[in-house]
């Protein structure tokens, strides 16, 4: 039996990676230092990984970027627009060349966006996505991969094991810059590079080659599938001497198991952890002399793997193929990982003896093979670990299990139905059409963040801390006043992030020190862990709202992240459903809105910036998961008075395959993302004659440009022709924490006036 590793995190473990990439880009390191930390944290992870006893150990996983990226650098996939860089780097510095697809390029008086950035599968990392044009050409463009197979093999001898994103989804994953042809048909012409790198690597000694091919669980079409079929036949053909093993991971292989087990190369990789049901068919189907790698350890998730659970799939598959065929593995790479759980000095150690981070599941793998091989102490030691998790009063509270376990399908539901509701709010607020408001936050700005760091070392008493706050969030409700807004926020000013602020005041989450993971480029998350049974001990956000609300005679309106963003964000317990787990917040948020409406704020605000990201990758589960999470909002939305409005807001604007459950959310009023498709997107909820209140954002904060009135308005005049004018709002696409104090000023200035331009010149009544 072998054991194998798919990928390893490679910003370092204190995030070397990400520090020394920064320091490049700023000027203030060269290529040579930054090359060493590069070098330096590849061997440090080499070597972690043959300390811990993996067989086959992967090479070329590490990247100054992203995979993808590294491919298309690979495969010449470079558009046209680099031209100019490409000339004007000289050979020596193509790291240049590099940055500039990932980041954009301007300097030398040059100024070329980057490529476009999305979200790799169902993960929260992000991935450059390769442009392709109709006459594409593919030749391997740089040696990356195979100096990297060099310096491995020196370190690692026969375990080194280059891995490189397999043919068919690199072309899947990335997009068609022209029209006229189909990317999946380049296939044919990116086939032969792939046989000459493999071939090459060989050459070079290499024993196995890692195609990671994770489009594998994605509903494929009939072509697709045929080029999986094409690459693989025609890769193995002309290539020998080499193993393939082919990498599945993130779901079940479902409709393409026949396909994938029929691929001609040396072994198959599944993920077990996702989809451990999946098994039962593979091993049914698996011709003779296929090896099938098991990802058994979760690389997802921050749980410590239940060794009896991992043994019975293990063992049965063994029972079928014989020992040789069966490689142990984690589920996916690691780089969904944070790295080391020994550098986690302040977690509650009985909690702890639960968790397992990359570097615990390297020796997870490991030892499952040991105890595959007889180890039974091993074993007792995991299971005396499962077993003290399983029953922890810190895990368990039996009040929480049964208010979720008792859901009526009046907890799910407002009093009374929207237009009800829409009288009442408007004989409340009195709101003028077109009423304007924003986001929430305001620009955190570095003294905001200073003060907050300060409390939190100590400098500054929590009495200090907190007039700060105030006179911030004063000012602000102030300005806003001031311009004109109708609907005012607090500024948020007291929060880091909108999910650990809440996860840190709310029972069953927990928070490490180091637990980073990479997002993109250099940009690293360390998401919250939810350990136990969630519950709110006391009031979250009340103090803030009630003391902004006193500030003014404008409506206030309360700010909460709901439940499946909270879920979405969070490292999640595996012991039970998600969507348990989702119920639990659910209601611990409910009964902060109940308390903010008991004192006396009218709107309040539930963001569900990430319903969209959660959706499964196989649609015929996206109905299940739509249910529960739009029930989930609803169980946060429904607690209080049909006098109350809750708005909801989201990140994002592609709502043409879920807008029936985004109108079952029944929320009184939606904000999301649109200026940047010019509302074409506001096209879903036209055409669905979506109800309730609206507010398309009318302008990017992803940027400082400041858009002028007239922009703004023709965006209003735009939303009115798709929808009744009577149900508009006027805000940003989203918070404007990340922005500076004077654009944000000027750009909402605008909008007001834009506001106020359509009152004058829409018609409300003619579209009624
Ligand atoms: N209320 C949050 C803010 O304004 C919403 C942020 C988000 O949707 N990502 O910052
Ligand atoms: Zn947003």
């Amino acid at each position: 039996m072998l054991t194998q590793n798919l990928g390893y995190p490679r910003i370092g473990n204190q995030r070397q990676l990400k520090k020394a990439s920064e320091q490049y880009w700023a000027g203030k390191i060269g290529k040579d230092e930054l090359n060493a930390v590069a070098r330096k944290i590849k061997e440090e992870n080499w070597q972690t990984q043959l300390d811990a006893g993996i067989d086959l150990i992967p090479c070329n996983d590490f990247s100054f970027y992203d995979q993808v990226l590294d491919t298309s650098l690979l495969l010449g996939v470079i558009p046209q627009r680099y031209s100019p860089v490409l000339s004007q780097v000289k050979s020596n510095q193509e790291i240049d060349l590099y940055f500039a697809m990932a980041r954009g390029y301007q300097k030398d008086g040059l100024d070329i966006t980057a490529m476009e950035m999305t979200k790799w599968l169902d993960t929260n990392y992000h991935y450059i996505v390769p442009e392709f044009t109709a006459n594409q050409e593919f030749r391997i463009f740089n040696e990356h991969i195979f100096s990297e197979y060099h310096t491995a093999k020196q370190q690692l001898g026969e375990k080194a094991k280059p891995v490189l994103l397999g043919p068919v989804s690199y072309l899947l994953q990335g997009k068609e810059k022209e029209q006229g042809f189909e990317r999946i048909d380049l296939i044919k012409k990116l086939v032969p590079v792939y046989v000459d790198i493999i071939n090459r690597l060989r050459q070079q000694g290499a024993k196995w080659i890692q195609l990671d091919e994770p489009c594998l669980v994605l509903d494929l079409s009939k072509k697709e599938k045929e080029a999986f079929d094409y690459a693989y036949r025609a890769i193995s053909n002309r290539v020998s001497g080499i193993k393939i093993v082919v990498a599945t991971y993130f779901d079940a292989l479902l409709d393409n198991t026949q396909l994938a087990v029929s691929l001609p190369v040396a072994a198959l990789h599944i993920d077990l952890v996702r989809a451990p049901e999946q098994l039962e068919e593979v091993l049914a189907l698996i011709p003779d002399g296929l090896q099938l790698s098991l990802g058994v350890v979760d690389g997802r998730n921050v749980w410590k793997n239940d060794y009896n659970k991992s043994l019975a799939l293990i063992y049965k598959a063994v029972e079928k193929l014989g020992e040789d065929r069966v490689i142990i593995s984690a589920s996916c790479s690691l780089l969904h990982s944070p790295i080391d759980l020994d550098l986690e000095t302040a977690i509650d150690p009985e909690i702890k003896n639960w968790m397992a981070f990359a570097k615990q599941k390297l020796t997870e793998v490991a030892e499952l093979k040991q105890i595959a091989a007889g180890d039974e102490d091993l074993l007792s030691t995991n299971q005396a670990a499962i077993e003290s998790r399983r029953s922890s009063q810190k895990v368990h509270k039996q009040a929480v299990k049964d208010r979720v376990a008792g859901i009526t399908e009046a907890d799910a539901t407002r009093i009374s139905a929207f237009p009800v509701r829409q009288k009442l709010h408007n004989d409340r607020f009195q709101l003028p059409f077109f009423p304007t408001t924003t986001i929430g936050s305001f620009p955190q700005t570095d003294d905001i963040r200073q003060l907050r760091a300060r409390f939190k070392k100590g400098d500054l008493t929590l009495e200090q801390y907190e007039t700060a706050i105030e006179q911030a969030t004063v000012e602000t409700i102030r300005w806003q006043e001031e311009i004109g807004l109708d609907v005012l926020v607090h500024g948020e000013f007291e929060r880091n992030d909108m999910v650990e602020y809440f996860g840190e005041q709310l029972d069953g989450f927990l928070f490490t020190k180091n637990g980073w993971v990479q997002s993109y480029g250099s940009r690293c998350v360390k998401p919250p862990v939810i350990y136990g049974d969630v519950s709110r001990p006391g009031n979250m956000t009340v103090r803030w709202s009630e003391f902004a609300a006193a500030q003014t005679d404008k409506p206030m309106k309360g700010m909460l992240t709901g439940p499946v963003t909270i879920l979405q964000w969070s490292f999640v317990r595996d012991d039970q459903p998600r969507d348990v787990t989702t119920n639990q917040i659910a209601f611990a948020i409910r009964d902060e809105v109940v308390a903010l409406e008991k004192a006396g704020i009218g709107i309040v605000q539930i963001d569900e910036a990430a319903i969209r990201e959660g959706l499964p990758l196989r649609k015929a589960r996206h109905p299940h998961y739509l249910d529960w999470a739009v029930k989930a909002f609803r169980i946060t939305a429904s607690g209080v008075q049909d006098q109350t409005q809750i708005h909801t807001h989201m990140c994002y604007s592609e709502f043409n395959n879920i807008i029936e459950h985004i109108a079952a959310m029944d929320a009184d009023v939606i904000t999301i993302e649109t200026s940047r498709s010019q509302m074409e997107l506001l096209a879903a909820f036209a055409n669905f004659e979506y109800p309730n209140e609206i507010g398309p954002g009318v302008y990017d904060i992803h940027s400082p440009r400041v858009p002028s009135t007239e922009e703004m308005a023709s965006l209003l005049a735009k939303a009115a022709d798709l929808l009744p004018a009577r149900n508009l709002w006027v805000n940003p696409d989203c918070g404007l924490k990340t922005r500076k104090w004077p654009e944000t000023k000027a750009a909402l200035i605008n909008m007001v006036a834009a506001a106020k331009q359509a009152r004058v010149q829409i018609s409300v009544e003619s579209v009624l």
